[in-house]
């Protein structure tokens, strides 16, 4: 390397941050804006010059929609689409099963379709607002070592020079084939489907549905939906032996798209074929290093949780990072990420694991028995609630991590996540969201008390200090 060409390069970046996220994909950019919030000195780096925009997350919800709350989205602020129902149809039994999506939980819609190009420039662009993070496009990560007490991060810049930054420590949100996770050594385990998809997203079409329906039919399975700006998606499961190249031609695209709509009326926005995976990293961090969203864990997307996911992680990782680099807790806490994250990153695979074999099933004799037992489960009113109000879903609850073990009492569990309603100062004041006004820090709340009283005047104390 020419060293004096490396240091000039070099001045354009920070020599040393707390953090350096590596990756400005919807996770980075939403981890950035929360430790932007939490005032942490943050490099964030992508090696692409611009967002990606091939079809990919389509679907997130009430949590995802909080998270981004948190991260300083207000409503309105990307454009979503409410979804009221997830319909399924049997080429056997008609429509045979639903999940109702309508509605709001902790302050927002269940469950909303939106254009992910659009949330990562508006996750992008909120970031100048914040004098600690700094993003640097066009910027690779070559190669970092752990040493002392920090991680040291070599940076390929859009001309091809170097330059090494420092920092405390170093978070890997660089997509499915992080180069961050290889490096750490971590395996990620799991399975990739033989099968490909093809996902088309087209805009002007007659009729459009304004839900999810999937087309349970197991010679051709077809999740179609609508979304935001006049869209509507599709995804189109190969057949054996059909290829990648084959399916994108426009006379096969406006073939498949035929018996929804006058494919002469509809313009085709964007395709692409998928092969699907269901990984997860053996840990979500070793060291001074952590893993979040795509690196750390893939899944199929049809119970759309993939970014979902990821944007828990980074809730969960980023309040830590921003305490424990401001010295008020011990690096130890860190080590909970892993311990509350990964099990329910875990599960959520599974479920779509689950779902994919519940919906799609490959042949029509187990489309004919699964299909059939899921339309009589539905006609039961103890097995309905599983699907139909989605009690299938895990629940973002801990079992072990940063919390006091043992029953909750009163409304709330403990591992499980504060509610969010609305409240207000004074019978006279506006309602707000809860988050919004408790904010980032340590809050105690008493339900129809003061919970103050119940500290003794030395726990006060500590609690202030605490900033609490
Ligand atoms: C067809 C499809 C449908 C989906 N539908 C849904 C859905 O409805 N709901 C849902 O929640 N999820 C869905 N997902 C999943 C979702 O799209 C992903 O989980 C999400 O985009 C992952 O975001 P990320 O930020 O973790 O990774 P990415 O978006 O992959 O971002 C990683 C970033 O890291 C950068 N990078 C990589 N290596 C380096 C390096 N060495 N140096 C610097 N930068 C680097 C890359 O350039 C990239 O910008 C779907 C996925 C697909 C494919």
């Amino acid at each position: 390397m020419n060293r004096a060409h490396a240091t000039a390069a070099a001045a354009a970046l920070p020599a040393s941050v707390d953090v350096l996220l590596v990756g400005l994909g919807p996770v980075g950019a939403a981890a950035a804006n929360l430790l932007g919030r939490y005032g942490v000195r943050t490099l964030a780096i992508d090696k692409a010059a611009e967002v990606f925009t091939m079809p990919r997350a389509i679907a997130l919800d009430n949590e995802a929609l909080r998270i981004l709350q948190l991260a300083g989205l207000e409503d309105g602020a990307f454009a979503t689409h409410a979804i009221a129902k997830v319909q399924m149809h049997s080429p056997l039994f008609g429509p045979y099963a639903r999940a109702n999506t309508a509605g709001d939980l902790d302050g927002h819609p269940r469950l909303v379709t939106f254009y992910q190009p659009e949330l990562e420039r508006v996750l992008r662009e909120r970031l100048a607002q914040y004098a600690c993070v700094q993003t640097a496009l066009s910027t690779e990560l070559v190669d970092y070592a752990e040493r002392g007490d920090g991680v040291t991060a070599t940076l390929k810049q859009a001309d091809g020079t170097l330059a090494t930054v420092r920092a405390r420590y170093l978070v890997g949100v660089d997509g499915a084939g992080s180069p961050v996770r290889q490096r750490a050594g971590l395996g990620f385990e799991g399975k990739t489907f033989s099968e490909d998809w093809l996902v088309v997203d087209a805009i002007g079409v007659p009729d459009p549905i304004d839900h999810v329906e999937f087309i349970c039919d197991p010679r051709r399975p077809t999740p179609h939906m609508g979304a935001p700006g006049g869209r509507q998606r599709w995804e189109f499961k190969l057949a054996p032996g059909e290829t990648r190249e084959q399916m994108e031609r426009p006379e096969q695209i406006r073939a498949l798209l035929a018996p929804w709509c006058d494919t002469k009326l509809v313009t085709v926005e964007r395709t692409a074929v998928y092969r699907f995976h269901a990984r997860i990293v053996e840990r979500f961090s070793r060291g001074r290093v952590f893993l979040a969203g795509d690196a750390a864990h893939i899944t199929p997307p049809f119970v759309g949780q993939g970014l979902v996911a990821g944007l828990r992680d980074v809730a969960n990782l980023s309040w830590k990072l921003a305490w424990v680099v401001h010295g008020r807790a011990a690096p130890a806490i860190l080590d909970s990420y892993d311990t509350e994250r990964r099990p329910h990153a875990k599960s959520i695979v599974r479920m779509a694991l689950l779902m994919g074999r519940l919906v799609m099933p490959a042949n029509r004799l187990t489309a004919l028995g699964v299909h059939g037992l899921m339309a009589l489960l539905q006609r039961l009113p103890v097995t309905r609630a599983w699907f139909q109000d989605l009690k299938i879903k895990p629940l973002n609850r801990f079992g072990r991590g940063l919390f006091q073990p043992g029953a909750g009492r009163a409304r709330l569990v403990r591992g499980g996540l504060l509610p969010q309603g609305l409240v207000r100062a004074s019978p006279d004041a506006a309602c707000q969201p809860s988050d919004d006004v408790l904010g980032p820090q340590l809050n105690l709340i008493g339900f129809g008390c003061d919970a103050q009283a119940a500290l003794s005047p030395a726990l006060r104390e500590r609690w202030r200090r605490a900033g609490g």
